[in-house]
Parts: structure tokens; C-alpha cells; sequence
């Protein structure tokens, strides 16, 4: 059966959307709103093309209700939302332009329902134009775009330590196998970071450029794509794309840990169960690259001191330490824990 754009709507369990067509560029736009327990929807714009507007709406469902968990993950006080900007292809540079200001409007007239920053296909740029228009960006300080990569990546090194005393019983990066798969800008400032605290670093992207540069800078060892999940390693970070856990890879991993930023890193929840049998850790995606999301929601709530946000990402290595002993007292994983926790926090709050 061809799902459509009603069926989706009406099989989900968010509280609203907001559908509308931008006839000049023939995009649709979505913007979905999981859960407001905590507060205001906040989450990204992600510009994309799809096969069909149902998959550019599947998307920001999916997304806006990982954003309710994340947020509740790291017990913030904003609710679950995402926008998807389901465009027909790439738009010419004015097109583009145009579109976005006419989502800004949009954004504009909700009156703050909906809070936004980057996603896929926007960028920090892009944000100072919504925001000039909508006053709902995050992730702009004083007119000036920030960027949530290096936030991410500090948060994703903090739980790699958290995973690393867990596993080993040390938080020490010496010496540590770690292999980044994803040199973009969350897998650049963290190899930055990995290097600095004497990891033994592994660098894998489908752009050779990238690679060829940050094994000549870093001294880090190239791996093939093609080869990543078949190496002895300490830690895999995904950096790079989603469902790279899946029954085919988890097979192969020779890793004691997986503890990396991209977005739905499990390909099927019960994923996250194959890791726990075969021994291998895993920090939860949505907890441990909240990094971003933190530090851009912190700004919004006021705070500039470049310390404090760092702190308030560094506490991800305190969620993630409760998650993994919880998960080993109660012999679950540490997705089913995470899930549970995030939903606790929701319900008290409620
Ligand atoms: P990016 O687009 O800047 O970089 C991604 C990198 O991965 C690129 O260098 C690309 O060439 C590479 N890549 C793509 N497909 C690959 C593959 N199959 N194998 C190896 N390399 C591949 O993205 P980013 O902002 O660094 O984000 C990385 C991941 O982390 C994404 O899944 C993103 O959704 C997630 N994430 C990012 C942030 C953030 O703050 N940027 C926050 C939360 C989650």
C-alpha cells in the first residue's frame, strides 16, 4: 500500500504539523511538533531532495521525535520539533535564497512555536537570514553564526571517555585505537581533540581530499570505506552517515566500543541488542551528540561565556555514565535505558 501524506499523519504520535507548498521553487515544507513538555519545539531545518513528499514528511516526524528524546536525554528545557525543507532538486543560488526567506515568513507567523537552527543542507549563514526574518533562529550570536560542530565533538570525546572507564576501567585515551568515520565538521575538531589526548587515530571518508589532508596533518592512519567495520579497534566513531549498525556490520565489528555523532546510528532498535550480546558498548546517538544542540540552546537561553557552554556539553559524560551503570545493573542496553530515562524525565515533568 502507498502511504500518504494523511496516513503519516494520522499514524503519528506527535502534536502538530505544519504542511505547506512554496509554489516558486515546488518545495514542500514540514515542520513537525513532537512533545512540548519541556518547552518550546526546537530543532533544525534540514534542506533536501526526497523521492516524494510523504518521505520529506516520514523525515521530519522521525526527526522531531529524536529531538524529544535528546532534549529530555540532557534534561533540557526545550520540546521536540524538526523542519524539512523538501526541495525538488538543487535550487540556484536566488531560488534558494528566495524559498528560505519565504520559510522565515512562515516561521514568523508562528509566533515561536518553533525554533530552529542547522540541519543537513542549511547552513550557519542561512540561520542568520531565517532568524533576521523570524526572530526563531538559534545558534546566532550577535549576528554572527555559530557553528555546533566543534560543540558536538566535545560532547561526543566526553562520552567516549565516560565509554572508555566503563570498558576499561581508565578514562586514559592513551594509546587508544580509535577509528572516525566522517571528516566533516564534527570529525575534524574531534580528531583535533583525539590527537591531543594521545588516542591512536584511524580516519575513513568517501572524500580522499579530506583524508589525504588530515593524515598529513595528524599523522593518522587511512582507512578504506570499504573496511572500517572489519578493523580491530578500541572505539568506532560514526561521524559520517546513519544505520551504519545494522546485522551485516555488527557481524563484522572487531571494536570494544562505538561512540560517534551521526544521527540514527541503528538501523532497527533491536540493533542496539546485537551490540549488547556480541559485547560491544554503545553510547547511545542522541545522547552523546547532543553537544550542539546544548550549547546552541544555552545561547538562546543567554549564556555567552565559551566556558560555561563547554560545561554544560561536558555533562554528557555524566549522562552517559549513569546510562551505562544502569544498563550493567539491570543487564539491558544502553539504548533501553536511554529511552527509558529520557521518558521518565518526561512523565515527571508532565
Ligand atoms: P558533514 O557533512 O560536515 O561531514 C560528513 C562527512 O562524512 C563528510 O566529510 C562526508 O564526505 C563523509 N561521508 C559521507 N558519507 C560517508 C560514508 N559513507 N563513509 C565515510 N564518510 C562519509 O557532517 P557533520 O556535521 O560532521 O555531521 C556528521 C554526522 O553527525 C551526521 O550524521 C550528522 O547528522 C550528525 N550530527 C551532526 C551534528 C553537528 O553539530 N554538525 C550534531 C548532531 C549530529
Amino acid at each position: 500500500m502507498i502511504e500518504t501524506l494523511q496516513d503519516k499523519i494520522i499514524s503519528w504520535d506527535g502534536e502538530s504539523v505544519v504542511v505547506a507548498y512554496d509554489q516558486p521553487t515546488g518545495t514542500w515544507i514540514f515542520i513537525a511538533i513532537h512533545n512540548t513538555t519541556l518547552g518550546v519545539a526546537s530543532g533544525g531545518t534540514r534542506m533536501k531532495s526526497y523521492n516524494s513528499p510523504v518521505a520529506g514528511l516520514e523525515d521530519a516526524l522521525r526527526l522531531a521525535e529524536g529531538m524529544t528524546y535528546k532534549w529530555a536525554g540532557v534534561g533540557m528545557s526545550f520540546g521536540g520539533g524538526k523542519a524539512v525543507l523538501a526541495v525538488p532538486g538543487r535550487l540556484p543560488t536566488r531560488e534558494r535564497d528566495g524559498l528560505l526567506d519565504r520559510y522565515a515568513e512562515r516561521l514568523k507567523s508562528l509566533k515561536g512555536a518553533f525554533q530552529t537552527g542547522v540541519d543537513m543542507g542549511t547552513t550557519p549563514e542561512d540561520m542568520i537570514r531565517i532568524g533576521a526574518i523570524s526572530g526563531h533562529a538559534v545558534g546566532v550570536r550577535e549576528g554572527q553564526s555559530a557553528d555546533p560542530g566543534p560543540y558536538t565533538a566535545l560532547g561526543v570525546f566526553v562520552g567516549m571517555r565516560a565509554a572508555l572507564k566503563y570498558h576499561f576501567g581508565s578514562e586514559s585515551f592513551e594509546s587508544r585505537s580509535v577509528l572516525i568515520q566522517g571528516l566533516g565538521d564534527v570529525g575534524l575538531p574531534l580528531v583535533d581533540r583525539l590527537k591531543a589526548a594521545g588516542a591512536h587515530l584511524f580516519v575513513s571518508d568517501i572524500d580522499e581530499a579530506v583524508v589525504a589532508k588530515t593524515v598529513e596533518e595528524t599523522g593518522a592512519t587511512a582507512v578504506a570505506p570499504g573496511t572500517v567495520y572489519d578493523m580491530p579497534l578500541d572505539i568506532y566513531a560514526p561521524c559520517a552517515v546513519g544505520a551504519t549498525l545494522n546485522p551485516d556490520t555488527i557481524s563484522r565489528l572487531k571494536c570494544a566500543i562505538v561512540a560517534g555523532s551521526a544521527n540514527n546510528q541503528l538501523e532497527s532498535f533491536s540493533d542496539a541488542k546485537a551490540l549488547q550480546d556480541r559485547g560491544i558498548l554503545y553510547a547511545p546517538d542522541y545522547v552523546i551528540n547532543a553537544g550542539g544542540a546544548v550549547a546552541f540552546g544555552h545561547i538562546h537561553q543567554g549564556e555567552r561565556d565559551e566556558r560555561q557552554l563547554e560545561a554544560a556539553v561536558e555533562k554528557i559524560e555524566t549522562a552517559l555514565n549513569d546510562i551505562f551503570s544502569e544498563a550493567d545493573e539491570l543487564d539491558d542496553s544502553p539504548s533501553r535505558v536511554a529511552h527509558r530515562r529520557a521518558k521518565r524525565f518526561l512523565d515527571e515533568q508532565s
